[in-house]
């Protein structure tokens, strides 16, 4: 047990468990045990799971139980099938003891780790695991009443000021971008405005790799012809990424995909 962990380290609220492919991101494709956390420092305005944020769900469950779960698929023929790849998600997997252990837990077992996060919390990997950091630092076209839009799940603003607060922190994105070899910046973007704003949180940033920098298109459904022109434009001109959503393209905006 590390020295930070609490005795709620093993144990936490997860809204879902799957396995599916991996739908963003550098491990597109690839089969993976998903475990979404409920719980989340963020509200953006956007969430598509608002069941792990805005009104967060699920059952409280053991650590040693996902980790029985999530290794069931693990194949010993060959020594490397199955689904080895675990993703471990939210909400925001970073706020809790009990997704570090499980992630070190999975990690000790031969599986690949990634944690999904805003990355507006620090943890390194001696505590987490994790094999992949995929960081989404929020812009502000995610704060609750942005472009004048109010949000009815924060009529008194309390949250907005909150979101404001936390959701962008470059010294921590900065020690987790120095703490995890492997790691990638994903950017949901919404209009092109936002690029100044990316490229504004990338020029405070020391050694990151362009091709590690992601633009996905926000939206709950494949992006128009329009938007994905301007992105992968975008996208060209910097040496960033473009981060399709294949899981939406695949299943739809569907939970457990
Ligand atoms: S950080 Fe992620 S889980 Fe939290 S509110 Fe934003 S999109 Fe939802």
């Amino acid at each position: 047990m590390t020295p930070r962990e609490s005795p709620q380290s093993d144990r936490a609220r997860i809204a879902e468990t799957f396995i599916s492919v991996q739908g963003e991101g550098k491990l597109t494709g690839v089969p993976s045990w998903f475990c979404r956390v409920s719980g989340c420092n963020l509200r953006c305005t956007w969430c598509d799971t608002p069941y792990a944020s805005w009104n967060p769900e699920g059952p409280t469950r053991d650590v040693e139980d996902l980790v029985t779960e999530a290794t069931a698929r693990l194949s010993p023929v060959g020594g490397g099938g199955g689904v080895r790849h675990a993703v471990l998600t939210g909400g925001e997997p970073m706020l809790f003891d009990a997704m570090a252990r499980l992630g070190r837990e999975l990690a000790s077992r031969g599986m690949h780790v990634t944690f999904e996060t805003a990355a507006t919390i620090f943890r390194p990997p001696s505590e987490t695991g994790c094999s992949l950091m995929s960081m989404s630092p929020k812009l502000s076209n995610s704060t609750p009443g942005s472009g004048g839009v109010p949000d009815p799940r924060d009529p008194t603003g309390a949250w907005a000021t909150r979101h404001e607060q936390r959701r962008l922190d470059i010294p921590v994105i900065q020690a987790l971008v120095d703490a995890y070899p492997d790691r990638q910046l994903k950017f949901v973007v919404a209009t092109q405005s936002d690029l100044g704003e990316i490229e504004a949180v990338i020029s405070k940033l020391r050694g990151v790799d362009p091709c590690d920098v992601m633009l996905m298109p926000e939206g709950l459904s494949p992006p128009s012809r329009q938007t994905t022109n301007w992105v992968l434009d975008a996208c060209m001109a910097r040496g960033w990424r473009y981060c399709a959503r294949l899981h939406i393209e695949l299943f739809g905006n569907v939970r457990g995909t």
